[in-house]
């Protein structure tokens, strides 16, 4: 009877409620808005009552609209906007803070402390991370030491941590489940990625009481049933993984030496390492793919700040489309970039460069310019920082890999699509369903309840909607140019 998996995808504007059918289909979607709240410059935050709310809004909503009960559905996957640090009350399940998102940087100076104290190769050497205010544990402690009693309370007992997922996942049980998945786990800057444990000495750092954090389980199993009373019938929770963790596996990237890249605001790239811990020699992140029948697989992540972005200033700043889509349209008005090189450096550069001081720059231009030519620019901008992760990638784990699997609203734009192929050589996948994300929620929860029996099962479900392959053009003078405009850019704010 069970004909449906639910994906609850809790991403960091908004939330959604995905029903896939047994083809890895998407059926129906809700999808719902929350509260974004910046309490002073560079601290985010979000309303944990609000994110559950709105979660279980969006699961009874689609199943409302879809016109079928809980007890139809096989099992739920939940994926997840990854970091974000929730404290609350074991025994009122009340948070004692609000959720503290993955951009909040007000943890910035006690990280820069912990560099300047020489932790960082260690923290590296354990969590695969670089030491940053992103990663959840500087955001416990800033919570511990800003919240009256917190420390103490935390101490004996009487207080559980969680991200996104784990704060769902114990509110889908009624508090009954206090658990992550080790993808997410490997993202809390507090979990030996090599052990697979908590490790004791970041705790003792970090001065975090053992008994707060939540059990540490694949990200395919059951983990709980949801409570009867939330949709009408219990439903197993079975499938758990941070946003680009999932979108991997969405993509089937579960081979070694496997990378997707999702264009989005920003471009999140990631390689499959297989059972291997890829230390990076180049800053890029080292983290958990998933575990999946009893094996670990590791990847190597990369993360570029402005990627779509880039084409939302060409609209909203510059006035040249209305719609992010008609880019492409105004990007072949023109033969070549004439010239134009645009560094999207507008938050600073991320990887490979992790340049804070570095700023947007516009360089080549001429009389000549056209509208045209900076739409291209822009386009090989989101192409060329790509590039250089992949390079990275390539260079840190020894593998050439041959084609680049992608998702996101921007792998749309086939003009960007050809770009990317012709700069990196490399053949560009671009599946059927680009809602990678959330298909690898409901990918893994499946797998976990035998709605699908195997990964060749779910393999097979996988479909191409078109590839690019290189076109011969010669792109050398373009990655030169570009490097050189790159380093203009750097340091510009220091
Ligand atoms: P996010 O999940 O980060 O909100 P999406 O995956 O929805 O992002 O992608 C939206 C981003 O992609 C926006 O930044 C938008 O400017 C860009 N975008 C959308 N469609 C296109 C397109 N056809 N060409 C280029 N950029 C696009």
């Amino acid at each position: 009877m069970s004909e449906y998996i639910i994906t609850v995808d809790a991403g960091t504007t908004s939330e959604r409620a995905i029903i896939f059918n047994r083809k890895g289909e998407i059926v129906n979607i809700s999808q719902k808005e929350f509260e974004q709240f910046y309490p002073q410059p560079g601290w985010v935050e979000h309303s944990p009552l609000e994110i559950w709310e709105t979660q279980k809004f969006t699961i009874n909503d689609v199943l409302e609209k879809q016109g079928i009960s809980a007890a139809q559905i096989a099992a739920i996957g939940i994926t997840n906007q990854r970091e974000t640090t929730l404290v609350w009350d074991r025994a009122t399940g009340k948070t004692i803070y609000k959720a503290i998102v993955w951009q909040d940087r007000r943890t910035a100076d006690y990280c820069e402390e912990l560099k300047a104290l020489g932790h960082e190769q260690s923290i590296q050497d354990k969590t695969g991370l670089l030491i940053d205010a992103y990663f959840s544990a500087s955001k416990i402690r800033w919570i511990l030491d800003n919240v009256e009693g917190a420390q103490e309370r935390a101490e004996q007992g009487e207080l559980a941590f969680g991200t996104v997922d784990t704060w769902l996942l114990w509110k889908l049980t009624g508090g009954k489940v206090h658990a992550t998945d080790v993808s997410n786990a490997s993202r809390t800057m507090l979990y030996n990625i090599h052990t697979l444990q908590w490790d004791d000495e970041l705790l003792k750092l970090f001065d975090i009481p053992k008994g707060i954090l939540p059990q540490v389980k694949s990200s395919s199993q059951i983990y709980g049933h949801t409570e009867k009373e939330l949709f009408g019938a219990s439903i197993p929770i079975a499938g758990i993984a941070g946003d680009q963790q999932s979108a991997l596996f969405g993509q089937m990237c579960t081979e070694p030496g496997m990378v997707k890249n999702t264009y989005g605001t920003g471009c999140f790239l990631m390689m499959n390492t297989g059972g291997k811990v890829i230390k990076s020699r180049h800053k890029l992140l080292s983290t958990i793919a998933w575990k999946v029948g009893g094996e670990v697989s590791y990847a190597l992540e990369g993360s570029i700040f402005v990627g779509g972005a880039i084409v939302q200033f060409l609209r909203d700043n510059l006035d040249f489309v209305d719609n992010a889509p008609d880019v492409e349209a105004l990007a072949k008005t023109v033969d070549d970039n004439g010239g134009v090189y645009f560094v999207p450096g507008f938050v600073g550069l991320g990887a490979p460069h992790w340049d804070q001081y570095g700023t947007g720059l516009m360089i080549g231009l001429t009389r000549g310019t056209q509208k045209g030519h900076i739409a291209r620019a822009a386009l090989e901008a989101m192409a060329l920082q790509s590039m250089e992760v992949i390079d990275t990638m390539a260079l840190d784990a020894g593998i050439d890999q041959k084609e680049l699997r992608v998702d996101g609203g921007a792998s749309a734009n086939n003009l960007l699509m050809q770009i990317q192929s012709d700069v990196t050589g490399l053949k560009i996948v671009r599946p059927e369903i680009v809602e990678t994300t959330a298909q690898g929620a409901a990918f893994l929860a499946g797998l976990a309840v035998g709605y699908w029996n195997s990964k060749e099962e779910i393999q097979s479900l996988w479909a191409v909607d078109k590839t690019f392959d290189p076109s011969g053009v010669n792109v050398s003078e373009i990655k030169k140019r570009w490097s050189e405009a790159v380093q203009r850019a750097k340091s510009w704010n220091l």
